[in-house]
Protein backbone atom coordinates (compact mmCIF):
# COMPACT_ATOMS: atom_id res chain seq x y z
CA UNK A 1 0.00 0.00 0.00
CA UNK A 2 2.02 3.16 -1.20
CA UNK A 3 2.48 5.97 0.90
CA UNK A 4 1.57 4.23 4.22
CA UNK A 5 3.05 6.10 7.96
CA UNK A 6 3.83 2.74 8.84
CA UNK A 7 7.12 3.01 7.43
CA UNK A 8 8.36 5.92 9.47
CA UNK A 9 8.01 4.07 12.88
CA UNK A 10 11.45 2.87 12.69
CA UNK A 11 12.17 5.90 11.03
CA UNK A 12 10.83 7.73 14.47
CA UNK A 13 13.13 5.24 16.19
CA UNK A 14 16.14 5.76 14.78
CA UNK A 15 16.04 9.67 14.92
CA UNK A 16 15.76 8.71 18.70
CA UNK A 17 19.30 6.82 19.08
CA UNK A 18 21.37 9.03 16.44
CA UNK A 19 19.47 12.88 16.94
CA UNK A 20 21.13 15.02 14.56
CA UNK A 21 23.34 12.68 12.80
CA UNK A 22 20.24 11.30 10.82
CA UNK A 23 17.72 13.78 9.06
CA UNK A 24 14.07 12.18 9.45
CA UNK A 25 12.90 14.09 6.89
CA UNK A 26 15.42 12.66 4.25
CA UNK A 27 13.92 9.94 5.74
CA UNK A 28 10.55 10.74 5.25
CA UNK A 29 10.42 12.11 1.76
CA UNK A 30 12.55 8.65 0.83
CA UNK A 31 9.71 6.59 1.49
CA UNK A 32 7.61 8.89 -0.97
CA UNK A 33 10.15 8.52 -3.72
CA UNK A 34 9.67 4.59 -3.01
CA UNK A 35 6.02 4.62 -3.26
CA UNK A 36 5.83 6.68 -6.80
CA UNK A 37 6.15 3.61 -8.74
CA UNK A 38 3.44 1.58 -6.98
CA UNK A 39 1.02 4.49 -7.03
CA UNK A 40 1.74 4.55 -11.08
CA UNK A 41 0.32 0.80 -11.05
CA UNK A 42 -2.21 1.58 -8.92
CA UNK A 43 -3.51 4.45 -11.24
CA UNK A 44 -2.73 3.17 -14.62
CA UNK A 45 -3.55 -0.57 -13.66
CA UNK A 46 -0.22 -1.37 -15.83
CA UNK A 47 2.90 -3.07 -14.63
CA UNK A 48 4.57 -4.93 -11.32
CA UNK A 49 3.11 -2.99 -8.21
CA UNK A 50 6.07 -3.58 -6.21
CA UNK A 51 8.81 -4.16 -9.39
CA UNK A 52 12.07 -2.58 -9.53
CA UNK A 53 11.68 0.32 -7.10
CA UNK A 54 10.98 -2.30 -4.65
CA UNK A 55 14.50 -4.43 -4.83
CA UNK A 56 17.89 -3.46 -3.15
CA UNK A 57 18.83 -2.18 -6.64
CA UNK A 58 15.86 -0.01 -6.55
CA UNK A 59 16.60 1.27 -3.35
CA UNK A 60 20.40 1.47 -3.88
CA UNK A 61 19.82 3.90 -6.67
CA UNK A 62 16.39 5.61 -5.12
CA UNK A 63 18.22 6.95 -2.41
CA UNK A 64 21.09 9.28 -3.52
CA UNK A 65 18.15 11.15 -5.37
CA UNK A 66 16.21 11.09 -1.99
CA UNK A 67 19.25 12.65 -0.20
CA UNK A 68 20.08 15.20 -2.99
CA UNK A 69 16.32 16.59 -3.22
CA UNK A 70 15.66 16.03 0.51
CA UNK A 71 18.04 17.99 2.07
CA UNK A 72 17.01 21.20 -0.21
CA UNK A 73 13.66 20.10 0.22
CA UNK A 74 14.12 19.28 4.28
CA UNK A 75 15.69 22.63 4.59
CA UNK A 76 12.51 24.74 3.13
CA UNK A 77 10.28 22.33 5.12
CA UNK A 78 12.06 23.41 8.59
CA UNK A 79 12.13 27.32 7.51
CA UNK A 80 8.27 26.59 6.83
CA UNK A 81 7.76 25.09 10.21
CA UNK A 82 10.18 27.36 11.96
CA UNK A 83 12.55 24.93 13.26
CA UNK A 84 15.67 27.18 12.18
CA UNK A 85 18.16 25.23 15.03
CA UNK A 86 17.85 22.06 12.45
CA UNK A 87 18.73 24.16 9.33
CA UNK A 88 20.65 23.30 7.66
CA UNK A 89 20.64 19.47 7.63
CA UNK A 90 23.58 18.29 6.95
CA UNK A 91 24.90 16.14 4.53
CA UNK A 92 26.15 12.60 6.30
CA UNK A 93 22.98 13.12 7.77
CA UNK A 94 20.85 13.14 4.60
CA UNK A 95 22.48 10.37 3.03
CA UNK A 96 22.32 8.67 6.54
CA UNK A 97 18.01 9.21 6.30
CA UNK A 98 18.47 7.97 2.69
CA UNK A 99 19.87 5.01 2.77
CA UNK A 100 18.17 3.54 6.04
CA UNK A 101 14.97 5.06 4.99
CA UNK A 102 15.51 3.26 1.27
CA UNK A 103 16.54 0.02 3.18
CA UNK A 104 14.06 -0.02 5.45
CA UNK A 105 11.27 0.48 3.16
CA UNK A 106 11.99 -2.63 1.33
CA UNK A 107 12.58 -4.76 4.71
CA UNK A 108 9.06 -3.49 5.81
CA UNK A 109 7.64 -3.98 2.37
CA UNK A 110 9.08 -8.00 2.09
CA UNK A 111 7.63 -8.73 5.25
CA UNK A 112 4.09 -6.94 3.73
CA UNK A 113 3.74 -7.83 0.31
CA UNK A 114 3.45 -11.05 -1.41
CA UNK A 115 4.34 -10.00 -5.26
CA UNK A 116 7.63 -8.14 -4.49
CA UNK A 117 11.07 -9.67 -5.07
CA UNK A 118 13.49 -7.95 -3.43
CA UNK A 119 16.52 -9.57 -4.65
CA UNK A 120 16.06 -9.22 -8.09
CA UNK A 121 17.44 -9.98 -10.56
CA UNK A 122 20.01 -12.19 -8.80
CA UNK A 123 16.77 -13.94 -7.34
CA UNK A 124 12.78 -14.15 -7.17
CA UNK A 125 12.82 -15.43 -3.53
CA UNK A 126 11.27 -13.35 -0.62
CA UNK A 127 12.47 -14.82 2.51
CA UNK A 128 11.49 -12.30 4.76
CA UNK A 129 7.85 -12.70 3.61
CA UNK A 130 5.22 -12.90 6.90
CA UNK A 131 7.98 -13.79 8.65
CA UNK A 132 5.87 -11.96 11.61
CA UNK A 133 2.25 -11.74 11.11
CA UNK A 134 1.40 -8.30 9.49
CA UNK A 135 -0.57 -7.18 13.05
CA UNK A 136 2.29 -7.78 14.74
CA UNK A 137 4.52 -5.88 12.19
CA UNK A 138 1.83 -2.67 12.22
CA UNK A 139 2.09 -3.36 16.05
CA UNK A 140 5.72 -3.12 16.13
CA UNK A 141 6.06 0.18 13.48
CA UNK A 142 3.46 1.81 16.26
CA UNK A 143 5.04 1.07 19.30
CA UNK A 144 8.55 2.10 17.07
CA UNK A 145 7.02 5.15 16.73
CA UNK A 146 5.89 5.73 20.05
CA UNK A 147 8.95 4.44 21.77
CA UNK A 148 11.33 6.35 18.92
CA UNK A 149 9.34 9.99 20.21
CA UNK A 150 9.40 9.52 23.77
CA UNK A 151 12.89 8.59 23.61
CA UNK A 152 13.91 11.20 21.18
CA UNK A 153 13.04 14.13 23.71
CA UNK A 154 14.30 12.16 26.86
CA UNK A 155 17.51 11.97 24.94
CA UNK A 156 17.28 15.78 23.46
CA UNK A 157 16.77 16.91 27.01
CA UNK A 158 19.62 15.03 28.48
CA UNK A 159 22.29 15.97 25.87
CA UNK A 160 21.38 20.10 26.14
CA UNK A 161 21.50 19.40 30.07
CA UNK A 162 25.18 18.27 29.42
CA UNK A 163 25.84 21.25 27.55
CA UNK A 164 24.41 23.56 30.08
CA UNK A 165 26.51 21.69 32.19
CA UNK A 166 29.86 21.93 30.36
CA UNK A 167 29.27 25.48 29.29
ZN1 LIG B 1 6.49 0.42 -0.78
Amino acid sequence: MPFTPLHMGPGILVKAVLQGSFSLMVFGWAQILMDIQPLLVMLTGEGHLHGFTHTYIGATLIAPAAALSGKYLGDFGLRILQLPQHIPIRWPAAWLGAFIGTYSHIVLDSIMHADIRPLAPFSESNILFRVISLGDLHLFCVIAAIVGGALYFAVNAWLSDRKDAGA
